[in-house]
């Protein structure tokens, strides 16, 4: 449903798009024979501005497809609400030293089409439910019949990622008279939220009357009785499942009890998130890093600990001197520097950090400095709350900790903060992070995690304790508020005798040590990784 490959199209919301563009990038290095889906946008990712007060403005941002995209004469239909909708298409490619992966972006926004039919592919998760059905027939069956007229006949594995695309089953068991063993065979899903509410479902009715006849008459069979829930449907007729984390495995097995789900860990595309300096020091110290992410894990011990601090430093002086055009309360070279960025929503637990400011102030007090970062829903005014709150925060504590909330998080800001900070920042609420990718970003370039034990975290504390530090108690017994206590408490503990103790205290070589275990995580979080279990359990027949 959404690819983020550069940083002006606009075409992902989140770290699902930067996920999918990740996988495909290393799809593309491997030569593996995949193309690639997904809606052109014109409004998907949207522009932040942060007020001084706190509050926020969101706005589109303007781009223009045939800038960034090759447009091909296909052009396909399907029926919506019973008329026919026009479907193009245009074309990327994702170019790797020897291989190319496209990326094929359907568009309703083309002549023949009505106004209304025009906006379906307008807005990225911004209408109603009935916009979010069309938008997922075009996505699953226009999808598929776009793959034909492009002279795809002979697929292998029909990949979808998240339910949203879970209609091109529907095509396909048209296709193929109906038995859902022929598409079983054929089709492989990767479900990417633990939690309920993320899961697409819809009333039947509603269903019925914007994809009428495409729906077979078993269709309650395969996605539920009572209402048609998109991840089952892509389930049932999957000969595949997995989830994105051990723990995102277990959970959804809990959550649909009797199916078989394996899990595949989520990585990241090294070449793609290595800031300059640690690009330069990885090419002459482990060449083929690239090709071979695994190399960062048998050689991260080779790392010259003067060269590897000196590329973090430069890496922070480039973060330090953007924040300092955008605070006036100037960030140091020489301060222990804590970043925290994601989509803020309740689970993430922005504010943990603020549950107690004496203790704050106490723990950090002129020895850290923390930056902030990431877009709220523009229609969720619960979570642009909670960004006003920490800027409040930020002018309370202006006198002892220096916090500053930087606008409009996005890839390339990103990067700038997953490769210049010290230390990363994660505190989830336990089980409600599928894997997350911005911590294994942070590693790659030697900064230390803070996470409180969830998504992929759990099995990179489990292969090296060493490389980061986890907030809150192992046990996974506990409700939410008496978590929220304890993480608060242990997340101070933390920062007063591991981190800060670490950063001032103790000799420097210990801290760059840990910053090579960092970087030797990546040798199995990267999606050169994933390609290859993907390949081996999911797309093999
Ligand atoms: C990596 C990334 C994400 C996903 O990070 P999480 O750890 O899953 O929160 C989201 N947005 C941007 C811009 C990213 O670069």
């Amino acid at each position: 449903m959404e690819i983020g490959l550069d940083a002006s199209m606009p075409t992902y919301a989140g770290g699902l798009g930067m996920l999918a563009a990740d996988l495909m990038r290393s799809a593309a290095d491997k030569g593996v024979a995949a193309a690639c889906v997904t809606i052109c946008w014109q409004h998907g990712y949207m522009r932040q501005h942060i007020r001084a007060d706190g509050t926020q403005s969101y706005e589109n941002v303007d781009w223009n497809p045939s800038d960034h995209l090759h447009k091909l004469e296909p052009v396909v239909s399907v029926t919506i609400e019973g008329k026919e909708v026009k479907v193009g298409v245009w074309e990327y490619r994702i170019d790797s030293a020897e291989h190319s992966v496209p990326v094929y972006f359907l568009d309703t926004n083309i002549e023949g089409n009505t106004p209304e039919d025009c906006a379906i592919t307008e807005h990225l998760y911004g209408g109603d439910g009935v916009m979010r059905l069309k938008q997922e027939v075009v996505l699953g069956i226009a999808g598929v019949r776009m793959l034909r007229a492009l002279g795809y006949e002979d697929v292998r594995t029909y990949h979808m990622n998240e339910g949203h695309a879970a209609f091109l089953t529907l095509e396909l068991l048209k296709e193929r008279e109906y038995k859902n063993e022929n598409v079983r065979s054929s089709c492989a899903f990767t479900t990417h939220t633990p939690v309920a509410a993320g899961h697409d479902v819809f009333p039947y009715d509603m269903a019925q009357r914007v994809v009428g006849d495409m729906l077979p008459w078993h269709i309650r069979d395969l996605a539920g009785q009572d209402a048609l829930n998109m991840t089952l449907l892509a389930m049932h007729l999957s000969r595949y499942t997995c989830g994105v984390s051990r723990i995102h495995g277990a959970i959804s097995r809990r959550m649909f009890p009797g199916e078989s789900i394996d899990y595949i860990t989520n990585g990241i595309h090294p070449a793609t998130w290595a800031c300059p300096e640690m690009q330069h020091l990885f090419d002459r110290v482990m060449p083929g890093w690239r090709e071979h992410p695994l190399l960062l894990e048998q050689k991260c011990r080779d790392l010259p600990p003067e060269e590897l601090w000196h590329a973090h430093q430069e890496a922070k002086s480039r973060l330090i001197a953007y924040v300092n055009q955008h605070t006036d309360r100037p960030f140091s070279q020489d301060v222990l520097t804590i970043a925290t960025a994601r989509r803020v929503v309740p689970y993430k637990r922005p504010e943990l950090l603020y549950t107690n400011l004496d203790r704050l102030r106490e723990v950090c007090g002129g020895r850290v400095q923390i930056i902030h970062a990431g877009n709220a829903h523009p229609n969720d005014p619960f979570s642009q709350e909670v960004i006003q709150r920490i800027v409040e925060r930020a002018k309370e504590l202006k006198d002892s900790v220096n916090v500053v909330y930087l606008e409009n998080y996005n890839p390339t800001l990103a990067k700038m903060l997953v490769s210049g900070t010290d230390v990363w920042l994660n505190t989830p609420t336990r089980q409600h992070e599928a894997s997350g990718t911005s911590g294994m970003k942070a590693c790659l370039n030697g900064v230390l995690n803070l996470s409180s034990l969830d998504g992929w975290w759990i099995e990179a504390f489990d292969i090296d304790p060493e490389a980061g530090w986890r907030i809150g108690p192992l046990a996974e017994a506990l409700g939410p508020e008496e978590y929220r206590k304890i993480d608060a408490e242990d997340l101070y503990t933390q920062l007063q005798y591991e981190v800060i103790h670490e950063y001032y205290y103790k000799e420097r070589k210990r801290w760059i040590r840990c910053m090579m275990r960092a970087i030797g995580l990546i040798g199995r979080f990267n999606t050169h990784r994933c390609i290859d279990e993907y390949l081996e359990k999911a797309w093999k027949r």
